[in-house]
């Protein structure tokens, strides 16, 4: 396995790549609402990241065909936009990236379409502290499984599974590098920390069981027992300090 360690001026880069990302998601936020369609985020996002001087990332990658991977309700990750319209009471999974200047930005969030019911308020308020529990784990001199653990405990605590069959990674002069960043395991194994390392943490989290199938667009995961799920993903590096969150700010 080779875990690059990114010099100041690669994290610089990739922060910028991420900063782009972060401005398509808040613009995403900003439009969502009853009635939009799947495509129509879509577009909106590839005109952010296009007017940002930058490439969306997943276009083209492994031959999918859009910008934004979007998730509804039971799906899991990596549906494809279309002319489906959300509606009031779904929550939606949004991800996506961009390749600035060579370097790469990606990161996910699930947002709730108008009002949503508790249960699901409370599936994405968990999925998005598992997020940053993961986040949070991370010390130089630390180890990989750490991150997956600290979110695999708190999934669990509050009674939700996380799923397996899909990971985080390295993310660098690549969209995917090693390492993958597994949302589970024991602490205390695999690669060492160190600064320089960027990892994409992106758990994914299920109101039922953790198991997932594939739709047959071959593209969209979805969740076997049809509860719902939800995604939330950051690209951070590594730092002397601890950690930093590239995917923030004002691009
Ligand atoms: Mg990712």
């Amino acid at each position: 396995m080779a875990i690059h360690l990114r010099s100041p001026e690669e994290i610089d880069k990739l922060r910028r790549a991420n900063q782009i990302v972060a401005a398509a998601h808040a613009r995403l936020a900003a439009i969502l609402r009853p009635g939009v369609t799947t495509l129509e985020l879509d577009r909106e996002a590839e005109t952010v990241i296009r007017d940002l001087g930058a490439r969306p990332s997943f276009k083209g990658y492994r031959g999918f065909p859009a910008t934004l991977c979007v998730a509804i309700n039971e799906q899991v990750v990596h549906g494809i936009p279309d002319k489906t319209a959300v509606r009031e009471g779904d929550i939606i999974g949004l991800d996506l990236g961009a390749e600035w200047q060579g370097y790469y930005g990606d990161a996910a969030q699930t947002l709730p379409v108008g009002a949503i019911d508790e249960e699901s308020a409370d599936l994405v308020a968990i999925t998005r502290e598992c997020l940053y529990k993961g986040i949070e784990a991370i010390r130089p001199g630390g180890r990989l499984s750490d991150i997956g653990h600290a979110i695999q405990t708190h999934a669990e605590e509050n009674g939700y599974t996380v799923v397996t069959a899909f990971v985080g990674h390295g993310i660098g002069s690549q969209p995917h590098e090693d390492p993958q960043v597994p949302n589970f395991g024991k602490p205390g194994r695999g690669p060492q920390l160190r600064p320089g390392m960027v990892l994409a943490i992106e758990p994914m989290v299920n109101m039922g069981g953790p198991e997932v199938e594939i739709l047959s667009d071959r593209w969209t995961v979805l969740t076997l027992d049809r509860a719902r799920s939800a995604h939330f993903e950051h690209s951070v590096a590594v730092t002397p300090e601890g950690y930093e969150i590239l995917s923030v700010g004002v691009a």
